[in-house]
Order: C-alpha cells, then structure tokens, then sequence
C-alpha cells in the first residue's frame, strides 16, 4: 500500500477525484449522475490497493504523454495547418 496524501480516499469510480470516507465507496455525485445504472460489480468493495493496481496502467500512460515541462523539455509543437493553396505552412 502507497501512502496517500489525502485525508480521504477519493470516489472508486475511475477518473472521479471526489472525497469519500473510505476507499470501495462511490462519491454523491457520482450515484446522482449514474443512478440505477450504477450497480455493485461484486458483493464487496475494492480496497485502495485494487484500486490503484486498476488504475495505475492507466495513470502511467497519462504521465508519460505529459511533456515534462520542468525538465526543460522543448514546448508543444503546433499542428501544423495547410493554407488555401493546400500547403502546409509550419
Ligand atoms: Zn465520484
């Protein structure tokens, strides 16, 4: 188990950081959202380390696609956009 830094665990469902009282539980505004559509996928919570092993491939690959600003990596490259004669300009 990693130490969090939060007081709370944040909300089970993937992607949703609001707080809940303890790790397997679904944040209010996740059961006003879903609703009945949202149903217990097993009869018991995920614990906070099912949880970061199910999301942590995931949070991996958003990291690696951030560029690494305070490494000094180069900035963002705009795409670029062909003019009217349908030449790409840089
Ligand atoms: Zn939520």
């Amino acid at each position: 188990m990693t130490a969090s830094p939060n007081l709370f665990a944040d909300c089970t469902l993937p992607g949703c950081p609001n707080p809940v009282a303890a790790a397997g539980q679904v944040c209010g505004a996740c059961r006003e959202a879903f609703g009945p559509m949202l149903q217990p996928a097993r009869a018991e919570a995920m614990t906070a380390e099912e949880i970061a092993h199910r999301d942590g491939a995931v949070r991996d690959i958003y990291a690696a696609r951030i560029p690494d600003h305070a490494a000094g990596a180069a900035e963002p490259v705009p795409a670029s956009t062909p003019d009217r004669d349908g030449e790409v300009q840089a």
